[in-house]
C-alpha cells in the first residue's frame, strides 16, 4: 500500500496574530489563552482529506527569528499559512513582504498559500475589513479565511489548513 503523502506547513505572522492559538485548536480543537510566545514546535498530524489519508508536519514559528532562520523555515516549507490580527492593522501590513520574502526564496516555484484573518471573535476592535483581506488574497490568489482560535464555529481553522494540504497536493 502507498504510504500516506507527507506535507510539510509552515504558519508564519507577526508576534501575537495567534498563530500558536490556531495550530493548537487545529491539533485539539481546544484553545489554549496563554501560550509561550517564543516557542517554536513542529507538530506531526494525521488527517483524512477527501477520503486520503494524509501526514501533516506543522511548524508553527514563533514571529522574532532572523532573516536566517526564517528564510530556513521557508525552504523547509511545502505550503504556508500567512495568518493576520484583525484587530492589528501592522500585522495585515507584514503579510505582502512575508509573501515577497517566500516567492523570492521559493523561487521559481509558484508557492501554495493560505490567507487568515485571527480574532474575528473581536470584531468591535476590528481595524482590517473583511474585503481588505479578500482583496489581498485575490492578489496572491490564495484562499482567505477569517477565523477564531477561541471560537471557531463554522470549524474555519481546520478547513484552511485542509484547504492549504490540496493546494500543496495539487502542484
Ligand atoms: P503567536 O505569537 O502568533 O503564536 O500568538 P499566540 O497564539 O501566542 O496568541 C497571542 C495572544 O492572542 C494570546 O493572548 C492569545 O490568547 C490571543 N489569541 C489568539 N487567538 C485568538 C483569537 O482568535 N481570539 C482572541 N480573542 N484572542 C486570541
Ligand atoms: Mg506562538
Amino acid at each position: 500500500m502507498a504510504k500516506s503523502p507527507e506535507v510539510k506547513l509552515a504558519v508564519f505572522g507577526r508576534a501575537g496574530v495567534g498563530k500558536s492559538a490556531l495550530v493548537v485548536r487545529f491539533l485539539t480543537r481546544r484553545f489554549i489563552w496563554e501560550y509561550d510566545p517564543t516557542l517554536e514546535s513542529t507538530y506531526r498530524h494525521q488527517a483524512n482529506i477527501d477520503d486520503e489519508a494524509v501526514t501533516m508536519e506543522i511548524l508553527d514559528t514563533a514571529g522574532q527569528e532572523d532573516i536566517q532562520q526564517r528564510e530556513g523555515h521557508m525552504r523547509w516549507g511545502d505550503g504556508f499559512v500567512l495568518v493576520y490580527d484583525i484587530t492589528d492593522r501592522g500585522s495585515f501590513e507584514e503579510v505582502g513582504p512575508l509573501r515577497s520574502l517566500l516567492e523570492e526564496v521559493k523561487k521559481p516555484k509558484n508557492v501554495p498559500l493560505v490567507l487568515v484573518g485571527n480574532k474575528s471573535d473581536l470584531d468591535h476592535v476590528r481595524q482590517v475589513g473583511t474585503e481588505e483581506g479578500e482583496r489581498l488574497a485575490a492578489e496572491m490568489a490564495c484562499a482567505f479565511y477569517e477565523c477564531s482560535a477561541c471560537a471557531d464555529e463554522g470549524g474555519a481553522v481546520a478547513e484552511a489548513f485542509h484547504e492549504l494540504c490540496r493546494e500543496v497536493r495539487r502542484r
